[in-house]
């Protein structure tokens, strides 16, 4: 599962996902990674370090998807071409996500920043809140999961559990499809092996069409019984049944 925080510098996000991967992890194992991780591994900050810093936290995520560790990206992911890049390294690793759109009034979000000591300068912030894509707006595979308003009370338990049953309820549509995909593809096999026993046996033994129609209804019912028990020995079955059709006759 990949979880995906976006919202303004201050909003809340680092202290929403140290929160919530808390009571994930007494059911997932779980890890909270974003760019300034790497941002901060830098003794100062030059606009020229971001690809590489960008580059190097999504190979982070790709490689915790791939050993199975739920992620949640703690980012402001503002644009949804940022937010469509997390999702399609989720859809490599064939795993779901939620995007988690958190939010505040920019003034208390910048009085917020005044409190922490202009962590991130007030333009900065300023300026992403005037590039910001509110997620869902343009499109459906944006639309956020969840919606949190963070200057009030947070229930992170009742959070965790939403996720959890997205995930689960999610899962259960998935293989169930994969089951229906390899039955009908199963029964295809089995009908077309029947029907070509039976082409065959009318061939070499070129049966009245009384005899035609009974082995006709023959390769129906062993049709049914493979459906039935999912069992390739019907073709077998057929066959014998046929041959003895040929001594009784
Ligand atoms: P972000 O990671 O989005 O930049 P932080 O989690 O670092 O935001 O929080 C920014 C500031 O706001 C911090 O000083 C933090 O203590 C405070 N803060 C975070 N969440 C809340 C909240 N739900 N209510 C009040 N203050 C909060
Ligand atoms: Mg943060």
């Amino acid at each position: 599962m990949l979880i995906i925080l976006t919202g303004l510098p201050g909003v809340g996000k680092s202290t929403f996902a140290k929160n919530l991967a808390r009571e994930l992890a007494n059911y997932k194992d779980i890890i909270i990674l974003g760019s300034d991780l790497i941002r901060e591994c830098f003794p100062v900050w030059k606009v020229e370090y971001e690809d590489f810093i960008k580059e190097n936290i999504y190979m982070l995520i790709d490689n915790a998807l791939k050993h199975y560790y739920w992620v949640i990206v703690d980012d402001t992911n503002y644009y949804n071409s940022i937010r469509r890049d997390l999702i399609n390294i989720a859809k490599k690793h064939n795993k779901k996500y939620v995007i988690i759109y958190l939010y505040a009034p920019l003034d208390i979000i910048l009085e917020r920043n005044k409190e922490r000591g202009y962590k991130v300068p007030n333009e900065v912030i300023l300026n992403i809140y005037k590039k910001y894509d509110i997620p869902g707006k343009k499109y459906s595979w944006d639309r956020a999961f969840l919606e949190i308003d963070t200057t009030k009370k947070i229930d992170y338990k009742e959070i965790a559990k939403k996720i959890l049953k997205e995930y689960e309820s999610k899962n259960r549509i998935i293989s169930k499809n994969k089951i229906e995909n390899k039955n009908n593809k199963f029964i295809q096999i089995i009908d077309k092996e029947l029907r070509n026993v039976m082409g065959e046996f009318i061939r070499k033994n070129r049966p009245d069409k009384k005899v035609i129609k009974e082995i006709g209804l023959l390769r129906k019912k062993y049709l049914k019984l493979a459906k039935e028990n999912k069992d390739f020995s019907v073709i077998e079955k057929f066959k014998n049944e046929l041959e003895k059709y040929i001594y009784n006759k």
